[in-house]
């Protein structure tokens, strides 16, 4: 094993990797930006070092620093996480370069699945379907409106070299082609230098299903089954689960069968995901490959028994994997919910700040992975995801239980946060019956539900506040001035606040 781990990552998804570092005996090493001086990956962590300035360019993404530390602190392997540098071959490349392992896949596979257009070309050659789409980057407005034509609206706008969303643009019709085309060119510039947009056939109702493989250096390559993230919004995940409510097994097993053979395909080793799109004709189609390990890997972790990260450190420091495909099951469900520091009402914009109220669920069945503790304040630099609030039960039904006793008790009070959204989507109707595609949030009218939720606590909370106002003035009336000033700003004051937070998400 290794002599020591670096992580250059941040928040739950560092704790998430030092804990697997700490089972497994291999001492840590963190590194931190003038931002997270006081995070909690940074108080947990035996060694940390500083890396000046706050932006990702400076810090998490600073490639020669971060080597720079590695090699300071005597650390002989790196855990990328996901986002930041995890999908970034030529760190992978400056790891190895330097003598120390990178907990990843190898370069070359990062570079064949890093670029969408390759990516498809490739699963095509192994005979996975792809979506029907443009082979190479679109060179002008006509050969655009010619595809479209050919595959029929709507369409979607798509970068080669895309991520997050960032890039991609639904076309319903030929008139919003050429400003489309334009506007996610823009983006995709701005976001990975590279202007070259291709075109998709835009499925209708699809379901978002992935595969969760794993794999060692010895072509031993195993799927962990199905994640249904078909609870998305502006197209990404907020709610994921296992096994999906939506295929059979027959069709599950079949997917996961697909998915292997792509991470074949690329000699791929270590953990990665091979996203798939799947019709409401039950027809699935290859979307991209995330070479990375996933923000929603617990969901795995809890119906298959297997710790995702410790595999990783274990493939990558050379060992074989002992496990035999029909040995892994699938039992019980899971279900994660993404818990953002964002305002939801107002499209769901990032709504960083202060944590003055923290009261963590914890029941039966409930796993929270989270780098925020009460009193915290959340940087504005990097993502708003601050905690993913995962339940587990024998059933479907049980796992949303329990999801929802712990989404009732989870106080988060200071930052706008999507705790209530989560609340509502697990109640709504569409969910229970496991009916939903990514169009879910488009035929939900969720705003409603939440304005008709916050109203009630609003007044709930000006209620038990003029309650304790008014036992307050009595309590005033027999003392004297003094005291009366000292308890106004003191423990009244706090009373009503504790009130208000009870009531309070
Ligand atoms: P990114 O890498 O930017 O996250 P993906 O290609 O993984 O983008 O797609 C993200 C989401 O966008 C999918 O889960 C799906 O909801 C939607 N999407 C992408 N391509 C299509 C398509 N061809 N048809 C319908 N929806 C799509």
């Amino acid at each position: 094993m290794f002599k020591k781990v670096l992580i250059a990552n941040r928040g739950e998804i560092a704790l998430r990797i030092m804990r697997a570092a700490k089972e497994l005996k291999i001492p840590v090493v963190t590194i931190h930006s003038d931002a997270d001086i006081s995070a909690l990956h940074v108080l947990l962590s035996p060694e940390s070092y500083h890396l000046e300035g706050v932006t990702p360019s400076e810090t998490y993404l600073n490639i020669d620093k971060i080597i720079e530390i590695a090699k300071k602190s005597g650390a002989d392997a790196i855990h990328p996480g996901y986002g930041f540098l995890s999908e970034n071959e030529k760190f992978a490349k400056a790891c190895e370069e330097n003598g120390i392992t990178f907990i990843g896949p190898s370069p070359s596979s990062m570079k064949a699945m890093g670029d969408k257009l390759r990516a498809r070309e490739l699963a095509k050659k192994a005979g996975v379907p792809v979506i029907p789409g443009t082979e190479k980057p679109i060179t002008s407005l006509e050969e655009a409106k010619a595809f479209a034509n050919e595959v029929g609206y709507p369409i979607i706008l798509k970068a080669p070299a895309g991520g997050g969303g960032r890039g991609m643009r639904l076309v319903k019709s030929e008139d919003e082609l050429k400003n489309s085309i334009e506007s996610a060119k823009r983006e995709s510039l701005g976001a990975f230098g590279d202007d070259r947009i291709y075109i998709e056939k835009y499925l209708e109702e699809p379901h978002h299903i992935e595969i969760q493989v794993v794999a060692d250096k010895f072509g031993n390559t195993f799927h962990l089954f199905e994640r249904e993230c078909s609870i998305q919004r502006r197209h990404q995940k907020v709610i994921e689960e296992s096994p999906s409510p939506f295929i059979d097994n027959k069709l599950r097993l079949e997917i996961a069968r697909n998915g292997v053979k792509i991470a074949k395909a690329v000699g791929y080793f270590n953990a990665g995901t091979i996203e798939f799109l799947v019709d409401k004709y039950k027809k699935f189609y290859f979307l991209e490959m995330n070479t990375r390990l996933q923000v929603e890997h617990p969901v795995t972790e809890l119906v298959t028994g297997i710790d995702i990260v410790k595999a990783q450190f274990k493939i990558a420091a050379g060992e074989k994997l002992d496990w035999k495909q029909e040995n892994i099951k699938q039992s019980g469900h899971a279900i994660e919910a993404r818990i953002y520091a964002e305002d939801v009402l107002n499209n769901f914009n990032p709504s960083p700040g202060k944590i003055v109220g923290l009261i963590n669920p914890s029941n039966p069945g409930t796993r929270i992975d989270t780098g925020v503790y009460q009193g915290y304040t959340i940087p504005i630099y990097y993502d708003s995801m601050i905690a993913k609030l995962l339940s587990y039960g024998e059933t479907r039904e049980e796992a949303i239980n329990r999801m929802l006793v712990a989404l009732n008790e989870y106080r988060l009070a200071g930052v706008k946060n999507n705790i209530v959204f989560h609340k509502i989507v697990m109640e709504s109707k569409n969910f229970l019956e496991g009916k939903y595609s990514t169009n879910f949030l488009n035929e939900f009218d969720y705003v409603s539900e939440i304005k008709k939720i916050r109203n009630e606590n609003i007044k709930n909370v000006i209620l038990a506040a003029s309650l304790t106002y008014k036992m307050m003035e009595k309590d005033i009336k027999s003392v004297d001035e003094r005291e009366k000033s000292r308890w106004k700003t003191s423990g009244r004051i706090e009373s009503i606040y504790k009130n208000s937070f009870r009531l309070l998400y």
